[in-house]
């Protein structure tokens, strides 16, 4: 009988069609900073994806976009080699699926830590574009995009122009050389204010706050993101020349003291049982009511263990670190066809 009627090639099919419908997402996503899709389309896409590789292994493309971390780097800007590898974060879409990770991860620090009271931070997930700083003798040298982790694009002059990042660390003790990585956003009420004076200059708003700071800092024209208004709040170190600090909420402390931008957001919850899940879950029912309180949209919250040697013990896959996991909220409304207004950048 004919090849293609073979349940394995419609599988195979329905594989492919995916496959691409994922990455021209990813494109429209990463590159133009146009989404074609909302978040809730594309994460249904991207889990379906998952799924289907996770029951066929042997369709698995090597070139799969659940290989990846984020989107190429465009050539419109110089390629930037990060000190240490940027990665995304696993997504869990329900609290029973929280609760599967927060066991499983909590079992795995009591096996690497016998007899410890682990820390986990719970931080918001700031709906923004990662950029990985880099810092030489306190001084501010390099800002890139996080690209596919390894390598991202040159966005250095558009950085110098957001004011809250320091040009200069302040105070003692920073190492000779320091990664710190964070989100650039544009606040939820700039984001109103800028769309409000598009639509005066009769120009397209943007679709949300996350592609207006994509669209403002991936400028080829550093002018042009000096008039937008954009922030940063940072989330975490790459390489470095040597810090003596143990765990990632001490980190915070010592990169606010040295004058960056840190989240007034963030809750520590201890232990590795019940009551640590619930407190984890006490503050996302939390930011869920808060949600539009913030100073920035938020699309869901990350919990990380806070201790570097928990961190290390669990280490990373390929793509997401497996010391940390983002709940991701329900999508507040379902868009069938999501942008009827035009994306500009
Ligand atoms: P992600 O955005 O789900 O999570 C990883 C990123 O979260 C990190 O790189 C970091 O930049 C950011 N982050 C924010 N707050 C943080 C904090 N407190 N600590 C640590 N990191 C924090 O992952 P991703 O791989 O960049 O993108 C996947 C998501 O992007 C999808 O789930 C979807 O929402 C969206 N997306 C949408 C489309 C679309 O077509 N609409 C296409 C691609 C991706």
């Amino acid at each position: 009988s004919d090849a293609e009627d073979t349940p394995q090639a419609s599988l195979r099919e329905e594989y492919q069609e995916l496959v691409e419908q994922v990455r021209a997402a990813r494109t429209a996503y990463y590159q133009k900073d146009a989404p074609e899709l909302s978040d809730a389309e594309y994460d249904r896409l991207y889990r379906r994806l998952e799924d289907l590789e996770t029951l066929h292994p042997e369709i698995v493309a090597n070139d799969s976009p659940t290989q990846e971390v984020g989107g190429e780097a465009s050539e419109a800007f110089a390629p930037v080699t990060h000190g240490a590898r940027m990665y995304s974060l696993e997504d869990l879409f329900s609290e029973s699926e929280l609760e599967v990770w927060f066991r499983r991860t909590a079992e795995a620090v009591a096996a690497a830590r016998p007899g410890a009271e682990p820390r986990w931070l719970v931080e918001v997930k700031i709906d923004g574009l990662a950029v990985n700083l880099r810092y030489q003798n306190g001084v501010l040298t390099r800002a890139a995009t996080r690209g596919d982790g390894v390598t991202g694009e040159d966005v250095t002059h558009n950085v110098r122009t957001i004011g809250s990042i320091p040009q200069r660390l302040e105070g003692e003790g920073w190492p000779e050389d320091l990664e710190v990585r964070g989100e650039v956003f544009m606040s939820s009420a700039d984001f109103r204010a800028l769309n409000d004076s598009r639509a005066e200059d009769g120009k397209a708003p943007f679709a949300n706050p996350r592609n207006a700071a994509a669209g403002s800092l991936r400028q080829k024209d550093p002018k042009v993101t000096a008039a937008r208004p954009l922030s940063m709040f940072v989330h975490g170190i790459g390489a470095h020349s040597g810090l003596d600090l143990s765990s990632q909420g001490e980190t915070y402390e010592a990169l606010a003291g040295w004058g960056l931008p840190t989240s007034p957001y963030t809750r520590t919850v201890t232990g590795l049982g019940d009551t640590a899940l619930q407190g984890i879950l006490e503050v996302i029912a939390e930011y869920g009511r808060r949600r539009h309180e913030l100073v920035h949209e938020i699309d869901g919250i990350v919990v990380k263990a806070d201790d570097f040697a928990d961190q290390r013990a669990l280490g990373h896959t390929s793509r997401v670190p497996r010391w940390a996991a983002a709940y991701k909220y329900p999508p507040e409304e379902v868009h069938t066809k999501l942008l009827d207004i035009q994306v500009s950048v």
